[in-house]
């Protein structure tokens, strides 16, 4: 008999990868979806998936929709990749952020919990939780201290995996997620948004590309490779949390510079705007996945300006996700 996998927010840029993956597998794959009318299947539709996935409707803030949800489905596992997942819009809204963020995790965790504790549990965590860190590479021993309200959600997923693990038994296991992209990647994220906008400028459509802090570092990785980490997490013997990193940070002015040059764009066309400057922005960020690269044996292997070289090639010729 096939495994069972259900994966929510499947319509995001991570759950498509994970779908293709887990299909390939032979697993039998459930989407979670807010409403399967207005939902927008661009991306499971982009890697031919769509009509493999079987869609549910799920109000997963409602703690009866997720018991009866795995009550009926039986799965053998759940990834958790819904989420109100941008910092930039947890800072306009704090209050919904993190609400939906830990209260949809909570009804997860406590369902399986009363249904059948060998459901294994994936959540996706994000470096957000460190905040500014004290130590470079981060790894899991760093202290939890988020400057933001989406690292705020993200850390009470974290407590909340760690007590209904080591109080109830639950193989609840987390990615702590570096930045990681792919041309699934919605335009309001920095790297999709800079290609975007620099397409729009070189095709004429724009005279001008206005950004924010761009002397900041950040450590980038490639979406389909950091779902081959989330895979394998499930499949340990224990559960347990790992950072997921590429292990190196990248300056933002690289990157726009790096994708001008590829577009011949002048950096002429550059307006930096301080009302895009965020506050509290750390200024370099870089994990160490030594964990999960001894303990289970993934290994990062690809260089971002791949990622990159893809995305704009994407957004050139095959217009937007
Ligand atoms: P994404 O493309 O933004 O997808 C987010 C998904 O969550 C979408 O399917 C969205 O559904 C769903 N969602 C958002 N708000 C919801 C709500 N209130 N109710 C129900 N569903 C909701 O995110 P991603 O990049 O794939 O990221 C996947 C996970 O990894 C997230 O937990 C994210 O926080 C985490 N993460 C990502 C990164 C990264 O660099 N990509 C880094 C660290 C951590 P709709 O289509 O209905 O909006």
């Amino acid at each position: 008999m096939n495994n069972i996998a259900i994966i929510t927010g499947i319509t995001g840029q991570d759950s498509a990868y994970l779908a293709k993956l887990l299909l390939k597998k032979n697993y039998k794959v459930y989407g979670v979806v807010r409403s399967i009318e207005s939902s927008d299947f661009t991306k499971l539709r982009y890697l031919n998936i769509y009509s493999n996935i079987n869609f549910v409707e799920v109000d997963l803030m409602s703690f009866n929709e997720v018991h009866e949800l795995l009550r009926k489905i039986r799965p053998n596992c759940l990834y958790n990749l819904a989420s109100q997942s941008s910092v930039g819009w947890s800072n306009l809204e704090p209050y919904d952020t993190y609400l939906f963020n830990s209260i949809s995790v909570l009804n997860m965790l406590e369902s399986i919990r009363k249904i059948d504790i060998k459901i294994k549990f994936f959540q996706a965590l994000s470096s957000e939780i460190f905040g500014i860190p004290d130590n470079l590479p981060i790894n899991e021993l760093e202290s939890i201290s988020p400057v933001n309200m989406y690292g705020a959600s993200k850390a009470s997923n974290y407590n909340l995996i760690k007590i209904y693990r080591d109080t109830y038994n639950i193989f609840a296991a987390s990615g702590i997620f570096f930045n990681h992209e792919s041309v699934l990647r919605t335009g309001d994220f920095f790297v999709k948004k800079v290609i975007k906008s620099a397409v729009e400028v070189k095709l004429g459509k724009k005279s001008k590309i206005q950004l924010g802090n761009l002397n900041i570092k950040r450590d980038f990785g490639s979406a389909s490779k950091y779902m081959e980490a989330a895979y394998i997490i499930l499949q340990a013997e224990d559960p347990d949390d790992f950072v997921i990193s590429s292990g190196k940070s990248i300056c933002l002015q690289d990157i726009v510079n790096y994708i001008f040059k590829k577009l011949d764009i002048s950096v002429e066309k550059l307006q930096i705007d301080n009302e895009l400057i965020r506050k509290n922005d750390v200024k370099n960020s870089y994990g160490a996945s030594d964990k999960i690269r001894s303990t289970l044996g993934w290994e990062y292997d690809t260089d971002f300006y791949n990622v990159l070289d893809d995305m704009i090639y994407f957004e050139l010729n095959k217009g937007k996700v």
